[in-house]
């Protein structure tokens, strides 16, 4: 497949970083929202996802002596110099602005009729969606793709009847994309294989802010296969806590440093939000009939209270605002 244009639908936490990272591998990107405002704040998302890049690689060098400082380790001026050469930038601020610059805010359809791979990334509602994938269908060439960044909805059921019902697939990215490289991809009843393998090997070809991206192929079904088992976990975490188990911070110590994970459930769970993860819960209750999923009466409580994780400053940690 290629891919001379993109196009993003939903400017928000996840269409703004998924137009940034296509933008990022030199792609130009239509990026649209409800309206004006909407795009603008999605083009300054887009540019402070871009920014914090360059702020990363302009200061890695100084970053790097300073550790090895803090170490007593001492550089001759040599070493220091070489150093700095091998830490230079790679995304520079020149970068930085031409990414920004290959992202195009719009409210005009019509902009995307020669967009060859769009993504939609708005609300996860059906009733959002649909008329979302509807308007897509209209305006796209023929030939193009349209890849569904839903977490949990049946991208059989959006696409049907569509005109571009064989080329809709979910292309579903992880949270924040510009450091979590999978991506599931899973094809309709109606999805043609050799369009969710072009995905894949599109995909493939791109990378983001740390590594090349890793698309896999997967079955749709409810939470596909990170959300699956990755709910269970965090639920269980909650269950644990219930039971008095140990305490949560014990709880995280013990799956960092007996299981190896890099984080903690309840830290993990902060970071995801407390609500999508109760709404992941509830979609797999759902989705599979199986009561094993049964969100926690604990995570729903906090949900209750609006203490929603890192993002309202409080879920099953505190965190400092401001
Ligand atoms: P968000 O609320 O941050 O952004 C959604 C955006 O869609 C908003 O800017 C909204 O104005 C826009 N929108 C709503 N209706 C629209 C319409 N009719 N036309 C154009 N734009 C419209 O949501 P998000 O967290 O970015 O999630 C978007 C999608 O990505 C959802 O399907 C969600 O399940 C999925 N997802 C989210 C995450 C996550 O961690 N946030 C991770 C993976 C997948």
């Amino acid at each position: 497949m290629r891919v001379a244009k993109a196009g993003v639908v939903g400017a928000g936490t996840m269409g703004a970083a998924i137009a940034e990272l296509l933008a990022f591998n030199g792609i130009p990107v239509v990026l649209t929202d409800v309206d004006r405002a909407a795009v603008d704040r999605g083009l300054g998302r887009v540019r402070s996802l871009i920014d914090e890049v360059v702020v990363f690689h302009a200061t890695r060098a100084d970053r790097e002596v300073a550790r090895l400082a803090e170490l007593d380790v001492v550089l001759t001026p040599e070493q220091t110099a070489r150093l700095r050469t091998r830490l230079a930038p790679k995304v520079t601020a020149e970068r930085g602005r031409e990414v920004v610059a290959r992202v195009h805010g719009t409210t005009d359809w019509t902009e995307f009729r020669d967009v060859d791979f769009a993504v939609e990334a708005v609300f996860e509602r059906d009733e959002v969606k649909r008329p979302v994938l509807e308007q897509l269908d209209r305006a796209l060439p023929d030939h193009a793709v349209i890849g569904s960044n839903t977490s949990s909805l049946s991208i059989t059921r959006l696409a049907r009847g569509l005109a571009h019902v064989r080329q809709t697939l979910v292309t579903h990215f992880f949270n924040p994309p510009g450091t979590l490289p999978l991506v599931e991809v899973a094809g309709g009843v109606d999805t043609r294989d050799d369009v969710v393998q072009e995905t894949i090997d599109f995909l493939q070809g791109l990378r983001n802010h740390r590594y090349p991206l890793v698309p896999i192929r997967v079955k749709e079904s409810p939470g596909f296969v990170v959300n699956r088992i990755l709910l269970p976990v965090l639920n269980e975490a909650c269950f644990a806590l219930e039971e008095g188990l140990a305490s949560s911070r014990d709880i995280d110590l013990a799956m960092k440093s007996g299981a190896g994970l890099p984080m903690g459930p309840f830290e993990l769970a902060d970071l995801i939000g407390l609500d999508v993860t109760l709404e992941v819960a509830e979609t797999l209750v759902r989705g599979t009939g199986d009561p094993k999923y049964r969100p926690a009466a604990t995570l729903r409580r906090l949900v209750d209270a609006g203490h929603l994780g890192r993002k309202t400053g409080r879920g099953f940690y505190e965190y400092p605002t401001g």
